[in-house]
């Protein structure tokens, strides 16, 4: 099988957690809690961090969020990136409170002045700024320039503030350059990657809900990773940040770039299927997020050319009305009755598993 190369970059260091390099990529969500609201925010921080979620951002709207998040820091089990917009000051305030990365947007954070006093203050805590450039903000100089939004506005704007805080010698930073049509935000990155060699924070914005929203960061998100390009990302949805992380995972998954639960192969079914195989895929997914272990698992409709259809899997299991098969590398091991077919695929796990370990 071959795996992909990942484009290296300069490193920084959100908390305990190294972004760019030759680092692992970066599974990231945002809180949609009332950041003032301490214990609701923190529950939904914890619920993020047992979902798989590695950096965690909240929104700073105003002073109060702001000595909030000092609370939020001290008991979150991830670093805390705060995302400012408009107001430097809320910045520079999120840094006394503990924020371990700072999100700005440079089009609506106050012009070169404000930036460079963030960045002398970044620079005292040794924290990161993120340069999140967004096409709804571009500067209307570039867009008159290039005649709209496009990937060469986004990447220029994105060069010209990092030309400031280098002007500094602050080069400890990250970018984005995000939008809501996917071949721009694919454009973009991949114009920005060849001018410069600072990590990437990689999302499509406004991306809608669950089902379109999976998508258009499967393209623009998956598209760039698979050509190296990455280091860290949202999947940005309208739907509970749980599911940002859910489908990052699999993005990040179905890439090989990361491993996180056992993979899993089911058929399409056909006209030879004779049971419910939908729900059982669903039982056995279930299943599978217990199993950290890298197997691949699968679940296919007929024990006639299930297993032959499923060879590259460790594991499998197929089902007719009555038995079941559970089968290793596409070769029949057991046949069991349908009601003990989910039981006797968790113990095959556990042993696929153990032997893993060992
Ligand atoms: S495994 Fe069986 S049921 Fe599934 S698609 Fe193949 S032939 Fe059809």
């Amino acid at each position: 099988m071959e795996t992909l190369k990942k484009r290296i970059t300069t490193t920084v260091k959100v908390g305990n957690v190294t972004i760019g390099g030759d680092a692992p990529v970066v599974i990231q969500s945002m809180t949609n809690t009332k950041t003032t609201d301490v214990s609701a925010t923190l529950d939904q921080i914890d619920q993020l961090f047992q979902a798989g979620c590695e950096l965690i951002r909240v929104a700073i709207p105003d002073d109060a969020a702001a000595t909030a998040l000092e609370k939020i820091v001290v008991s979150s089990p991830l670093p805390v990136i705060a995302d400012i917009h408009f107001d430097h000051r809320l910045a520079c305030q999120a840094l006394e409170s503990g924020a371990a990365k700072i999100r700005i947007n440079p089009g609506n954070i106050g012009g070169r002045d404000k930036l460079f006093d963030l960045a002398s203050r970044a620079k005292q805590f040794n924290v990161p700024i993120r340069i999140g450039v967004n096409a709804g903000s571009l500067e209307k100089k570039l867009v008159k320039k290039y005649g709209g939004i496009t990937a060469a506005a986004l990447v220029e704007s994105a060069l010209a503030y990092l030309e400031i805080l280098e002007s500094i010698d602050f080069r400890n930073v990250l970018v984005s350059l995000k939008a809501s049509d996917v071949y721009t935000v694919i454009s973009a990155y991949r114009l920005f990657s060849e001018k410069s060699p600072y990590p990437l924070h990689l999302g499509v914005t406004g991306a809608g809900p669950l089902g379109a929203g999976t998508i258009k960061g499967a393209v623009g998100i998956g598209t760039l990773l698979a050509e190296g390009i990455g280091d860290t990302l949202r999947v940005s949805l309208t739907a509970h940040p749980i599911e940002e992380i859910r489908v990052a995972r699999q993005i990040v998954q179905a890439l090989g770039l990361r491993k996180f639960v056992p993979e899993l192969i089911s058929c399409p079914t056909c006209g030879r299927c004779e049971i419910d195989l939908v729900a059982l895929v669903g039982k056995v997914e279930g299943i599978l997020q217990n199993y950290g272990a890298p197997l691949s698992v699968a679940v296919m409709g007929c024990a006639v050319n299930g297993p032959g259809e499923a060879k590259e899997a460790d594991l499998g299991i197929s089902a007719g009305k009555k038995h079941g098969i559970i089968f290793r590398h596409g070769k029949v091991v057991r046949t069991v009755r349908l009601d003990d077919l989910l039981e006797t695929l968790k113990s095959e796990l556990d042993l696929l598993a153990a032997q893993n370990m060992s």
